[in-house]
């Protein structure tokens, strides 16, 4: 007898397929542009100095433990987490209008949100995202019960950012629907709007009573500032616009380097204008019905990492050590992407270049095709998605005049 309906078998997810053919290949000198963590510029893993500090601080801190946290997490890191994006001024955090939740890393708050609001929403349950955006947004949202619809983002023919089809689709989608932003670095392109741009767009979601989730996975990776890189969510925010709560999920697995430690949260912004009443009695249930998603799923999060964060936040020496790491990320990054684009062009490669310094954070949509992408793995060992979309973190000085030429090959 059969003890399973069909059950079936589902291709490999691709980032990690082309890790795993990556890790195979036994060339000397291939290149690894897939995955999105950053490396030095010997192509290795970066354990960030600011965490090494306050690993040890933390060990040796009278009281060190490792017992159970509660439900939503560990206070002194939620409390440092939303100040750290929101902003110390936030009207939020003077008006105390958020209910912040410790999630499973950036993934685990979309998760929190997804079933959240497929349980409590009463406006559209149609998620829009980005075209293209990271591929794991769909299918946190469909598996949790929402129905997902895409904005136009990427303008392929002029590699640039599509803002007018960005703000039609926003202002025509059915009033009371949910859209899905990247703050900042988007995934995979690397582009983002300029504040002028992000106006428009929080202006169409205010005029259309939409309810905006903010994906933070890079604050501070992109351009090496906490405040530049939170810009378009305290905006959101401050500006007083926008009538419905503000959903932000916070990923620490970049800025932090802390990918394997899951360190996330999540934070409900409530609108400006509720009674003091009425807005301690929502962030109650808000909090109630959070932490009964936390506890039936997780029992409840994780301690270590979010410890780590909580003092690389708020222990002064560990957080200089912190905004100085982050601007060693974000410049080694900018730095690769100024000499891609210019050996491109020493190269006399086919095609425009300036997309490469244009775009910000990890990723850099390349304009390569699946056909360019797929000869860059098989005959010069170079990885990247079959998007075109290069993790620029995987450049060094050692390996950036190769992948230089590698492109220019294929693309001719
Ligand atoms: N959101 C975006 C746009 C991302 O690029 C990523 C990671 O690549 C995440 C969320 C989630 O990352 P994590 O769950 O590791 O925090």
């Amino acid at each position: 007898a059969s003890y399973f309906t069909e059950i079936k078998q589902l291709p490999p997810d691709p980032l990690f397929g082309l890790k795993a053919r990556y890790t195979a290949d036994p060339r000397s000198d291939k290149v690894d542009l897939g995955i999105g963590a950053y490396r030095d510029n010997n192509g290795k893993p970066w354990i960030l100095p600011a965490v090494r500090g306050a690993e040890k601080k933390l060990i040796e801190s009278p009281g060190y433990n490792h017992e159970y946290l509660g439900i939503s997490g560990y206070e002194p890191f939620l409390t440092a987490a939303a100040e750290v994006i929101l902003g110390a001024n936030s009207r939020a955090i003077s008006e105390s209008a958020i209910v912040s939740q410790q999630s499973l890393s950036g993934t685990g708050a979309l998760h929190l949100v997804a079933v959240f609001l497929n349980e409590f929403f009463a406006g559209n349950k149609t998620v829009y995202l980005s075209k293209p955006t990271w591929a794991n947004h769909h299918s946190v949202f469909l598996s949790a019960g929402l129905k997902v619809d895409t904005y136009p983002y990427w303008d392929a023919e002029n590699k640039k950012l599509d803002i007018e089809g960005f703000v039609s689709t926003i202002q025509n989608a059915p009033q009371g629907s949910i859209i899905l932003l990247h703050p900042c670095a988007h995934n995979p392109t690397g582009l983002d709007p300029t504040p002028a741009e992000w106006n428009r767009i929080l202006d169409a979601i205010a005029e259309r009573k939409h309810l905006p989730i903010f994906d933070s996975a890079y604050q501070g990776f992109a351009s090496g500032s906490l405040e530049k890189d939170a810009a378009s969510i305290r905006t959101a925010i401050d500006s007083g616009k926008i009538s419905s709560p503000i959903f932000v999920c916070q990923s620490f697995a970049k800025n932090v380097g802390m990918y394997g430690e899951r360190v996330g949260a999540l934070h409900v912004i409530l609108p400006a204008g509720e009674s003091a009443e009425s807005k301690e009695t929502l962030k109650s249930a808000i909090k109630s019905q959070l932490n009964k998603l936390t506890r039936s799923e997780i029992s409840n999060p994780p301690a270590y990492g979010a410890k780590i964060v909580a003092t690389v936040l708020t222990d002064p020496e560990s957080r200089k050590q912190w905004e100085e790491d982050l601007v060693t990320m974000s410049s080694r990054i900018i730095k690769m992407r100024n000499e891609l684009k210019l050996k491109l062009i020493g190269l006399g490669t086919p095609g425009t270049w300036d997309h490469i310094t244009n775009q910000t954070g990890m990723f850099s949509f390349t304009g390569l095709t699946p056909d360019m992408a797929e000869r860059l793995e098989k005959v010069h060992g170079v990885y990247l998605m079959s998007s075109g979309r290069a993790s620029v973190a995987g450049l060094n000085d050692g390996n950036v005049d190769k992948v230089a030429r590698a492109f220019d090959e294929v693309i001719r």
